[in-house]
């Protein structure tokens, strides 16, 4: 089964951490937008063998709830005619300084039984610096109106390791975010990115670099701490309240199939990875009835005509992807038997060597993990290396 990606490019503002594909100011482009993305279902769903059994639904971006209610319900309507879905699960992200408690009792009634609130920090002068446009208290307004909306699986985000942030800062924020009980956290550590404002202000020593080791110990401490809250952490950034992971992330990280559509979107499936044309406007002119397509002789996989590269994968990227992605997964991590059943070949006699090393380094360990009566092993990564997670992804990268 097949998961959803839908990318909404659209934000008031550019934050000054971001470096996504998203712009600002040009949301008189978004009816035009939604029909392009439409086509694009449309497009995607009719070039496909056969139609596709869908598994969830995400839409992110940018800032999906600049979208008004019956903008998603056609893009609903198209994708309920266009896909056999079986979804339990249709995500949207959303800005907590762009809802209404009217723009979201319409969001769930369009379908929407997840929702995703980027909060960042609960610090006005922190949420200031990263230039957010909501405050701490569009954040509890909001989180307040999902739950009246009857929004029932909630996420907030929040980002630590900032600029001249201190530990007991960093606890307040993941504190008030606990007592607002959302079924999922999702903790990121910030990441200055050259082409952005935090990137170029880092580069003229106008910003203090996120010191590492600090963010190191919130991280621990964060883990610590919602441990003990119940919240259990299923992924290297990710927490959740039992029965509550985020079930369209898992279909990336267990490296299943998914096709992303929108601009800048990407997609992988049938050992075919693709990406959609980055701009608005281009997107929007690819998606245009006028814009020559000629369908491609392999239609192995959906193609669409905002499709801008193609890359095909080997089995062995496709072996070194599963790696990547599954030991992101803290408890469920990658096990000898799934990896033989997809590729037909022995964990070990594939990537040994690096196991061994990881696990010689305390990075990696092999885990007993049982279900009613049966019990197998699994490689995952230790809690020092889910510290220094990109060492170990890199090994599995090598040339
Ligand atoms: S709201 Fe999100 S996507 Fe938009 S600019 Fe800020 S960080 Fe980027």
């Amino acid at each position: 089964m097949v998961s959803l990606y839908f990318h909404i490019p659209f934000c008031t503002h550019r934050c000054a951490y971001c470096d996504f594909n998203t712009y600002a100011g040009q949301a008189s482009l978004i009816p035009a937008y939604v029909e392009a993305l439409c086509n694009e279902i449309r497009f995607v769903a009719g070039s496909a063998p056969e139609r596709l059994p869908v598994h969830t639904l995400f839409f992110g971006g940018g800032t999906p709830s600049l979208l008004a209610p019956s903008q998603f319900e056609k893009i609903h309507q198209t994708i309920h005619l266009s896909f056999n879905l079986t979804s339990s699960e249709t995500s949207l992200e959303a800005n907590p300084g762009t809802v209404t408690l009217d723009s979201l009792r319409g969001l769930r009634r369009v379908g929407f039984n997840r929702i995703s609130f980027g909060v960042q920090s609960f610090h006005a002068d922190e949420l200031r610096l990263l230039e957010r446009i909501h405050d701490p208290f569009d954040v509890l307004e909001a989180v307040r109106w999902a739950r009246q909306a009857e929004f029932e699986n909630l996420n907030l985000d929040l980002i630590y390791g900032l600029p001249e942030q201190t530990i007991a800062r960093w606890q307040a924020s993941l504190r008030h975010a606990v007592e607002l009980v959302p079924e999922h956290l999702s903790l990121y550590a910030l990441t200055v990115e050259r082409g952005t404002p935090f990137g170029r202000w880092a580069a003229r020593g106008l910003l203090p670099m996120p010191d590492p080791d600090l963010a190191a110990d919130m991280y621990e401490w964060a883990s610590e701490y919602l441990a003990g809250q119940g919240y259990e952490q299923y992924e290297i950034s990710n927490w959740s309240k039992p029965g509550f992971q985020c079930l369209h992330n898992l279909q990336y990280w267990r490296n299943q199939p998914y096709l992303g559509f929108g601009a800048g979107a990407h997609g992988c499936a049938n050992g075919l990875r693709i990406a959609n044309v980055l701009r608005i406007k281009n997107y929007i002119e690819h998606l245009s009835p006028l814009h020559p397509f000629p369908l491609p002789p392999d239609l192995s996989f959906p193609l669409s005509p905002a499709t801008v590269t193609q890359t095909r994968l080997t089995p062995y990227i496709e072996m070194q992807e599963t790696m990547l992605l599954g030991l992101r997964l803290t408890q469920e991590g990658m096990s000898p038997q799934v990896f033989h059943a997809r590729f037909g070949q022995e964990l070990g006699s594939v990537f040994g060597k690096e196991i061994d090393e990881l696990v010689q380094l305390g990075l990696l360990e092999w885990a007993q993990t049982s279900e009613v009566f049966e019990t197998w092993e699994v490689l995952r990564l230790t809690p020092r290396g889910r510290l220094l997670g990109n060492q170990v992804f890199m090994r599995f990268v090598g040339d």
